[in-house]
């Protein structure tokens, strides 16, 4: 997990994003770079301020075609997050 410098927020839920965890050791976001939220599961992308913004819909297509593994693990994750939400 790596900590973030700069707090960026969720456009949903408005929480900071304050960590991120990657598929890869020690990888940092970087412009483009697909986020979950860990408290709503919103998936978001980071923009060029590495703000969050919504993942586009030509976007999704593209994660799901080029990185099939990642965006299988990141729809897992949306799925225990709507769960955990739901229970609480
Ligand atoms: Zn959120």
């Amino acid at each position: 997990m790596v900590t973030l410098t700069e707090k960026s927020h969720c456009k949903v839920c408005l929480k900071p994003l304050d960590a991120h965890l990657s598929t890869k050791p020690n990888e940092t976001p970087e412009p483009g770079s697909v986020s979950i939220c860990n408290y709503c599961g919103k998936i978001s992308v980071f923009d060029k301020e590495m703000n969050l913004r919504p993942i586009t819909d030509e976007e999704i297509k593209n994660v799901e075609k080029y990185h099939p593994v990642q965006w299988r693990m990141i729809k897992a994750i949306e799925k225990g997050i709507m769960i955990r939400n739901k229970l609480n």
